[in-house]
């Protein structure tokens, strides 16, 4: 019987190697020089260069790709179990070579580009050679797809891009953008002509294409093929985040827990305190929930694929939005005035939950999702009473006993008083 929650002690040695790691070399990063890991700047990037080759020489760059394009070919639990570790440092995903967008970009390449395109655009991705954003959401509207009206218009060799798009991670600083067409996901250089980059937001752009001219080739996959692609970019991203996500839960958690041992009041300490004992408690085993179903998830795509795993993802995707705004918020409470200041991290961590419900679809679309997909495995019951009244379920059962009861009419007796209590 296959059912084991047990690492190989050989994965595990590596999660080990991974966890100082990042503790001994990234959180300092983080703190003195955050942003290093995208920095062009040779100085920055003689600090960074350095771990990102340890990463490589351990084997362990870009864990989400398969070996022939250059990862280690994990498979999705083990980058869970690996995720849950790097989730708590803002640039140990980069310095993996596992940072959304790229990621999801280089998936998309991989999955379906040509040979030529994958040696112009994904191995220089895989190499951080060049950095990539997807442009998808417009400024009227991101929750529904239907909606987008950014087109490729073919004229002779080329296509010809217009329209806006809304939100744009770091699509400022990006060399290419994949820019998500009602016919198609193309690849436009961000420095064509007709990108327009507005000042605002700074971090998630606002971009205008106007007339941007491409060669052919730069379209990936089939053409009218965007949706499909979408949901497959999307799909793998969005369980990404929910595996950084437990590592962000468990960040607030070891703090809430470390704090309620440390502080009195009232006679005792904190966490002698049974309100506080409760908040310990739900977000443990909140925590957890999320973590087994995060990983249940993984294992499903590893045996399957994204796609026929896609209501597990959905349902991971709002269900880490929620953990991570109650369990922040009580470790936040628990912190008092503390938890307030931007002293620790975990005002921007509560700050950061309503994100998690928004960024890669709202909570309402993938609750819908969910519900729509769980139920096609049901269907209406037959006449007044649904399947599971009782008097109608008994009246059948009954049956089964016939026999019995017309030999011995006490059992009648019997079966008719028990009824009777039953309903009484
Ligand atoms: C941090 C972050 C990073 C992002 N990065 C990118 C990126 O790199 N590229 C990109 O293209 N986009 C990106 N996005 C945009 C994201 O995909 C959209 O914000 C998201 O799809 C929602 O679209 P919207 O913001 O237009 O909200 P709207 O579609 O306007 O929705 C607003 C609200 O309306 C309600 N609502 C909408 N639809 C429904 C429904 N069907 N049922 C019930 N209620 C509904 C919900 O309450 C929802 O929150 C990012 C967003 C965030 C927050």
């Amino acid at each position: 019987m296959a059912w084991d929650f047990s690492t190989e002690p050989e994965f595990q040695e590596k999660l080990d190697w991974i966890e100082s790691f990042c503790k001994e070399e990234i959180e300092p990063l983080d703190l003195v020089f955050p942003g290093a890991v995208r920095s062009r700047n040779p100085k920055v990037k003689a600090i960074v260069d350095p771990l990102k080759q340890q990463v490589k020489d351990q084997g362990l760059w870009a864990l989400f790709l398969d070996q022939e394009l250059g990862g280690p070919g994990f498979g999705q639990l083990k980058l869970a179990l690996v995720n849950e570790i790097l989730g708590r440092y803002g640039s140990a995903p980069a310095i993996f070579g596992t940072a959304a967008p790229d990621t999801g970009n280089m998936e998309l390449v991989a999955a379906y580009g040509t040979e030529e395109q994958k040696e112009r655009w994904l191995f220089p991705l895989l190499r951080q050679e060049i950095f990539s954003a997807y442009s998808m959401t417009e400024p009227h509207g991101g929750s529904d797809p239907n909606m987008f009206k950014t087109v490729a218009v073919r004229d002779g060799d080329e296509w010809v891009i217009n329209g806006e798009k809304w939100f744009t991670s770091a699509g400022r600083i990006a060399d290419i953008l994949f820019v998500m067409c009602t016919n198609g996901i193309f690849i436009v250089p961000r420095e064509s002509p007709g990108v327009e980059i507005m000042p605002y937001p700074a971090m998630h752009n606002h971009i205008r294409y106007t007339d941007v001219r491409v060669p052919l080739d730069h379209l990936l996959g089939p053409e009218d093929g965007a949706k499909v692609l979408a949901q497959r970019r999307l799909g793998g991203g969005r369980i990404h985040h929910a595996m950084r996500t437990i590592a962000q839960c468990k960040r607030a958690f070891d703090m809430m827990c470390e704090r309620a041992l440390s502080r009195e009041s009232h006679g005792k300490l904190i966490a002698e305190h049974q309100m506080v004992q409760e908040a310990i408690a739900n977000s443990y085993a909140e925590i957890n929930m999320l973590r087994l179903l995060v990983l249940w998830t993984a294992w499903t795509i590893d045996n399957s694929s994204t796609q026929a795993a896609r209501t597990q993802i959905a349902a991971c995707k709002y269900t880490c939005a929620k953990v991570l705004r109650e369990v922040s918020y009580r470790a936040l409470h628990i912190y008092g005035s503390l938890g307030t200041t931007n002293l620790t991290p975990l005002q921007a961590m509560y700050a950061g939950a309503p994100t998690m419900g928004i960024a890669d679809g709202v909570d309402e679309v993938h609750k819908v999702t969910v519900a729509r997909n769980v139920l096609k495995d049901y269907k209406p019951h037959e006449g007044l009473w649904p399947s599971e009244y009782l008097p109608a379920k008994r009246e059948q059962a009954r049956k089964k006993f016939a026999d019995v009861i017309a030999k011995e009419p006490d059992l009648a007796t019997y079966a008719d008083a028990v009824e009777r209590r039953a309903f009484a």
